[in-house]
């Protein structure tokens, strides 16, 4: 399907609401039905029908035909955040006593639903090295029923093999699911790898304004109708009516959008890495990235998050460049207009942090936004010069 026609006419019935060229928003909790048959029909599959905004909403529905197109998948769910679309699938298709094989230092909330939440129900996760894909091979059980993968990682940026780890798990009747926030499905299909389930943070770049929490996960029809039909109508995590209307909005740009800050982001790590205060440079389109190769092959672009260190990592050094930033926001999140910084020395405390040989806590994570990169690089010569 043409991506301009995804972006533009799929799922909107303009004739319904006077032509307008931008969708309702629909904000009604609820559907009115015209005869007992019609009750009857719609609350034994509720999946199908316009009942209550929970399940399924005229606005909602709309985002969601678009996402699964994006995705080249035949169904998808969007809900009130990017955890949501994480956890909630993760909670339907386990049962006691299964096993998870999930890769090293996913998402940091999705850490804690593998070591905080699943055990209360019996679930264990085993965690590895995903860039191997005999890591997989060892880490696999017999009650093995998921392998949760997140390529690229938004802070190191490791990736998976997905069309090997796709087979590797249809071999043993595994389900697999990819955190796919960092390219969006712009830059990468899961799906079309093989992969069984992708989620992402709408929040970032389809929201792409750093105004709404929301999330998404595609897939089979079987498969998102099993969870909508338990854990998404139990749990209740529906996205409202407004919200999925500006992600349509976002949508509209995420082409133009996601396409600038690669560019930018291009231009910029160019630059850092030959500034002479700063050591690594990791971002997966950068040449000489460990796994350049596989990224070049399964992405068809790149994502605007990356990590940098200082030659010196000294605590107070980082401090004292992150602080002077000027126009580059000290934040979390990302895949909205504006550039951010994140230095991950924040999440630890002082005394725990080693400046000694490299490990992750020396890294600064900056995501390049819309801005000029020429106005970024001057923040950031301005602030390196604070250090030198
Ligand atoms: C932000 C983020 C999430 C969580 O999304 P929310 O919308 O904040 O709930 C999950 N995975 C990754 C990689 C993220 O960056």
């Amino acid at each position: 399907m043409d991506l301009s026609y995804i972006l533009n006419e799929l799922g909107e019935e303009r004739e319904n609401y006077f032509n307008a060229v931008s969708p309702p928003i629909i904000q009604s909790s609820n559907f009115a039905l015209k005869t007992v048959k019609d009750f009857r029909d719609a609350l034994a599959e509720e999946f199908n029908y316009d009942l209550y905004s929970r399940g399924n909403n005229p606005t909602l529905n709309i985002l969601r035909k678009k996402l699964a197109a994006l995705d080249g998948a035949e169904d998808a769910l969007v809900f009130g955040s990017g955890v949501a679309s994480i956890s909630v699938p993760i909670l339907a298709l386990l049962q006691q006593g299964d096993h998870v094989v999930s890769v090293d230092n996913p998402y940091s909330w999705t850490v804690k639903l593998f070591k905080n939440m699943l055990p209360k129900y019996g679930v264990t996760t085993t965690f590895i090295d995903g860039t191997d894909i005999e890591n997989f091979k060892a880490a696999i059980k017999p009650e093995t029923r998921l392998i949760f993968l997140e390529s690229p990682n938004t802070f190191s940026y490791e990736l998976q093999d997905l069309a090997a780890v796709a087979t590797l798990a249809k071999s043993k009747g595994i389900y697999t699911m990819i955190d796919n926030s960092y390219c969006s499905p712009l830059y990468q299909r899961p799906i079309e790898l093989g992969i069984d389930l992708a989620a992402q943070t709408a929040t970032k770049y389809i929201g792409g304004h750093s105004d709404v929490v929301a999330g998404v996960v595609t897939g089979s029809r079987e498969l998102i109708k099993k969870i909508f039909e338990n854990e998404f109508m139990t749990i209740g995590p529906a996205l409202s009516p407004h919200s999925a209307w500006l992600l349509i909005r976002g949508l509209r740009t995420l082409p133009l959008r996601i396409q600038r800050s690669f560019e930018s982001t291009k231009v910029v790590t160019e630059w850092l890495q030959k500034h002479p205060l700063v050591d690594k440079v990791i971002w997966p389109f950068k040449a000489d990235f460990k796994q350049y190769e596989l990224g070049q092959q399964q992405m068809a672009g790149c994502g605007g998050l990356f990590s940098f260190t200082l030659k010196d990592p000294a605590l107070k050094k980082i401090e004292t460049f992150c602080d002077s930033l000027q126009h580059i926001l000290m934040a979390v999140s990302w895949g909205g207009h504006e550039s951010l910084i994140i230095p991950s020395i924040a999440a630890i405390r002082e005394e725990d942090y080693d400046a000694g040989p490299y490990n992750r806590y020396q890294l600064i994570r900056m995501y390049v936004g819309l801005e000029d990169p020429q106005y970024l690089i001057k923040d950031l010569e301005q602030a390196l010069g604070k250090i030198g």
